[in-house]
């Protein structure tokens, strides 16, 4: 990391007294790690702002029951952010991953101008054109080469620092190292990781009773939706290594889906030998807040890709449906038919994918 952001960064924070943490739509286990970690690390005038419902299975996370959801509790979102000096973004650094809460953000900061500083600690691609311009009071620690926002949020804090002492801080960081990698089993060939890992343990982090929180905490609906996904739904492309699957909001309601329930799904497919590719497509309500974006459209399609090796599927999450991510996980939206997302897919997967 880049000595002068960290140091700005700790002015930054040093200077804080009225803080809020905000972390990307549909959060993840890195998305509440970094953000929940961020406040732990930050103490009482820190308060986490999540766009939408964050998943049961991370219901556990220290912090969580406090967490503001700007979809269920607009006015208090809104309370907090205009009464904030620092607004700290972690795990995203688009505002638009965020919806109806980014522009509010962005109302705030052309509102209050150098009345408040904005610190962004990220792993994922930054387009210049779509992130906050570099100000005095914006500094950006953005590198996706990083395995875990979470990872990020630890360096930066533990930086100049004595060892974490903080468990709640340490659990959160934990938690979002572990489901960013698969615990460990991807993006982590790097030594200072496990370093990391086993700091955190020493500061008492049970890593065995967070994997259990978190990995074995399915619901019945969750684990048959998984079989019919299976079974039923993927389909195989066999001359370009891929695989796709696609679920509408009736299939969902059948197994009583919950968000985060298709977690983890998408990166099946990549289980059987010679498959490469992966996309799961799933239809959801366009919410109020999502509604400028929607073109009217009811429906809207959250596309999830993986891919292995040197496949780029950002690119094809980029072009086909204005998304993008990392190299080999990432994602779009869509908003129409299910069927339109698909004939989407099929009309130029063979484009984008190699036959090797
Ligand atoms: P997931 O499939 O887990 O929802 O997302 C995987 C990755 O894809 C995310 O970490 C993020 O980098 C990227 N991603 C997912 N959805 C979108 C999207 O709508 N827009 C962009 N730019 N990236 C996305
Ligand atoms: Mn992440």
């Amino acid at each position: 990391m880049d000595t002068q952001l960290l140091e700005r960064a700790h002015a930054m924070l040093n200077a804080a007294r009225n803080i809020v943490i905000l972390t990307h739509m549909s959060p993840d286990g890195d998305a509440m790690g970094s953000s929940l970690g961020m406040k732990h690390a930050m103490g009482t005038n820190a308060y986490v702002v999540v766009p939408n419902a964050f998943p049961d299975f991370l219901a556990w996370m220290p912090g969580a029951d406090k967490i503001t959801v700007y979809e269920k509790d607009p006015e208090k979102a809104n309370a907090l952010l205009e009464a904030a000096d620092t607004i700290i973004c972690t795990d995203f650094n688009e505002p638009k991953r965020i919806g109806a809460l980014g522009q509010k953000m962005l109302d705030i900061i052309a509102s209050k101008g150098d009345a408040v500083n904005v610190l962004i600690i990220d792993h994922h691609i930054m387009v210049t054109e779509r992130t906050l311009p570099d100000t005095v009071n914006v500094v950006k620690i953005i590198d996706s080469a990083s395995p875990s926002a979470s990872q990020m949020v630890y360096e930066v804090i533990q930086y100049g620092k004595q060892k974490v002492k903080n468990l709640d801080f340490a659990t959160c960081i934990y938690t979002g190292m572990m489901t960013d990698t698969g615990n460990f089993a991807f993006n982590s060939n790097y030594p200072e990781l496990y370093r990391i890992v086993a700091e955190l343990v020493d500061a008492g982090v049970d890593k065995d009773a967070v994997y259990n929180r978190v990995f074995n905490a399915w619901s019945e609906g969750r684990m048959r939706l998984v079989g019919y996904c299976l079974d039923r739904k993927m389909r195989i492309f066999p001359e370009r290594h891929a695989s796709l699957i696609y679920l509408s909001g009736r299939e969902l309601y059948r197994f009583n889906f919950k968000s985060g329930d298709a977690e983890g799904i998408v990166n099946m497919p990549l289980s059987i030998k010679d498959i490469n590719y992966s996309c799961l497509m799933r239809e959801d309500k366009v919410t109020e807040a999502e509604k400028p974006l929607a073109n009217g459209s009811k429906k809207k399609i959250k596309i999830s890709m993986r891919s292995q090796g040197d496949r780029p599927v950002n690119i094809f999450c980029h072009d086909i449906f204005s998304g993008g991510g990392h190299k080999n996980a990432s994602g779009g939206e869509y908003y129409g038919a299910l069927e339109d997302a698909v004939k989407l897919f099929l009309d130029n997967y063979e484009k984008y994918f190699k036959a090797d």
